[in-house]
């Protein structure tokens, strides 16, 4: 097997490895995946929201009885008699009535302000949903957007493909094994070329570590040899 035949395999493939990389890179991938993430966290807090209100709500019930009851007595009170009273009495009835009515001021003010609340989380629900919703739909064009990306390069990737394997029919299988497990890690150039630095030297041409003395050796008898280091084939020019 010559040396020539994988390097042209790995010439036709860096157009692969480039759609591959366009694929990973989408532009409307990580808008629609972003997009997707925003549409989540806002379903998230709108039902966080909606537990909110639900629980102000209970509370507002809560006042609103507490605050009639105190009225009942109030108008209780109202209602008296007072001229059948005696003095103390009349008092004693002077001092629960004016009890009552800091009562009462208590539970109003205590309602005004979870009125506010409730007013507050319904706001922030409605801004979320609007939220949702946007994302929701610039998702949707995202997605399609893609998806007409993927078509295309699909596309391309298969016509590449169909060229790349008539060529592999050529190469021997042991180094193609080698070559596509490497290829799987997203190593790229797989093979590349050992480099002669002064006299002696010498490189691996992917990542620049020394090679061994056995690796060199090993050059002699075989096609290519694999880098410690960086796990590249690298061959001799
Ligand atoms: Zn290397």
């Amino acid at each position: 097997m010559k040396v020539e035949q994988i390097l042209e395999y790995q010439k036709l493939d860096r157009e692969m490895f480039k759609l591959e990389k366009e694929l990973r890179d989408n532009p409307n991938k990580a808008k629609a995946n972003k997009l997707h993430e925003t549409m989540k966290t806002a379903q998230e807090r709108s039902v966080k929201l909606e537990e909110r209100a639900g629980a102000i709500l209970t509370e507002i019930d809560k006042v609103k009885s507490q605050l009639k009851i105190q009225q009942d007595k109030m108008a209780e009170f109202a209602a008296k008699d007072l001229t059948a009273m005696t003095k103390q009495d009349v008092e004693k009835m002077s001092a629960l009535k004016d009890k009552l009515y800091q009562n009462l001021q208590i539970l109003e003010k205590n309602l005004t302000a979870l009125a506010e609340n409730v007013n507050a989380v319904l706001a922030d629900f409605n801004k979320t949903i609007k939220t949702f919703n946007a994302s929701k739909e610039e998702f949707a064009k995202c997605k399609s957007d893609y998806d007409n990306d993927v078509k295309a390069i699909e596309g391309k990737k298969s016509e590449v493909a169909a060229k790349l394997q008539v060529i592999a029919k050529d190469i021997d299988s042991q180094i193609m094994e080698a070559y596509q497990k490497r290829r799987k890690e997203n190593i790229f150039p797989v093979v590349v070329p050992l480099m002669e630095e002064g006299k002696g030297s010498y490189f691996c041409g992917g990542c620049r570590t020394q090679l061994s003395f056995a690796s060199i050796n090993k050059l002699d008898s075989e096609n290519v040899v694999a880098c410690d280091h960086c796990r590249r084939l690298i061959y001799k020019k």
